[in-house]
């Protein structure tokens, strides 16, 4: 069995994964959203705290598995570097309690196994890696073979849901209240430009259109900002946001076959970007994968899926060696 550590941004996650059947035997996930919600957005000192709170509390429950565990794996990159240390210290001490060895992980292929949890992995796919740090298109081949064909060139579009929530003074994290005030609202009221429509590259873009909400809402606001209004800017900022992720793949698809495609990440959950990537894969022929909507946003499990291929290969890394990195320039 693997033992996985998650502490990469606000949830403290850890997940013991059998080796030969792939199977969970245990996953726990302590979210500190609740803590953050009042700030609007991540305090990383505080997260750092409340890890060092919640990590060991879920250890103990480990107790009865840990002479059965062969490694501990662990995020060590990219995240928040307060965050990320409390994890790697963890697995240090595990390592040296258990006597055995250190698998680190990548955060987002950890994103990208959340596809294979208790499931053999599948590739070639091309994936849309949609989270609170990136978005991205990454063509994966293998664990070891991804490269990123397009992402963003400054805000992500989790991140531009959490922004506008925080507009609107709706709480965090923005994505999951952005979605249910949607369902409310006429997603037609507001014309927002979709970034980047006249660029013929496959890039995305989200802080123009976050600017473009804020000077709508300003302007809603200098009347009276009604119940009402808020959904309506809400479902058609949702829309907007969609819409430059279905113009952008329309290019990509347009431009190579692609059999298997895939949504990972936090804002995957997203129901309104999951039934327009349905249409659009349909009507090119191309099969749609989705993570179960529990395994979207950030968990051990997936950290330990990955680590199992890494055992596999043997890819450990020596004690003195593990650190961490806030950010990775390719994969
Ligand atoms: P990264 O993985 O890039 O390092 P992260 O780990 O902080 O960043 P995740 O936990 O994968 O990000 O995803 C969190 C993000 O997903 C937040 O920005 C959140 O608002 C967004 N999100 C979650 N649910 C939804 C939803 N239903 N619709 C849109 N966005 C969502
Ligand atoms: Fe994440």
């Amino acid at each position: 069995m693997i033992l996985a550590i998650e502490s990469s941004c606000d949830d403290s996650s850890i997940s013991i994964t059998k080796i030969d059947t792939l199977e969970l035997i245990f996953h726990k996930k302590i979210s500190q959203e609740l803590e953050h919600s009042f700030y609007g957005g991540v305090v990383p000192e505080l997260a750092a705290r409340l890890h060092i709170e919640a990590l060991p509390k879920i250890l103990e429950e480990c107790e009865e598995y840990l002479p059965q565990i062969k490694a501990v794996a662990v995020t060590n990159a990219p995240g928040l570097s307060v965050t990320l240390t409390e994890g790697v210290a963890m697995a240090k001490a595990v390592s040296i309690a258990l006597n055995i060895p250190i698998i680190a992980v990548n955060h987002l292929k950890g994103h990208i196994y959340s596809l294979f949890i208790e499931k053999e992995e599948k590739f070639p796919i091309t994936v849309l890696l949609v989270s609170g740090g990136h978005t991205q298109v990454i063509e994966a081949n293998s664990l070891d073979d991804m490269q990123i064909l397009a992402k963003t060139m400054d805000d992500s579009f989790g991140e531009s849901f959490d922004k506008v929530s925080k507009m609107l003074n709706l709480g965090y994290p923005g994505g999951p209240i952005i979605e249910k005030y949607s369902q409310n609202g006429d997603c037609n009221r507001f014309t927002f430009p979709i970034p980047l429509s006249q660029s013929p590259k496959i890039e995305f873009s989200y802080s123009g259109l976050k600017n473009a909400v804020r000077l709508k809402i300003d302007e809603l606001e200098g009347t009276s900002l009604e119940s009402q209004d808020i959904s309506d800017v809400c479902a058609s900022f949702q829309k907007t946001a969609v819409d430059h992720i279905l113009q952008k793949l329309k290019k990509l698809f347009k431009q190579k076959t692609i059999k298997d495609f895939a949504i990972v990440g936090g804002a995957s959950a997203n129901l309104y970007l999951r039934r327009e990537l349905e249409k659009l894969c349909s009507s090119y022929g191309t099969n749609l994968h989705l993570s179960d909507l529990k395994y979207c946003s950030d968990n051990a499990a997936m950290i330990g899926r990955v680590a199992i291929e890494q055992y596999k290969n043997k890819d450990f890394i020596n004690i003195e060696d593990l650190d961490i990195k806030t950010r990775l320039k390719d994969y």
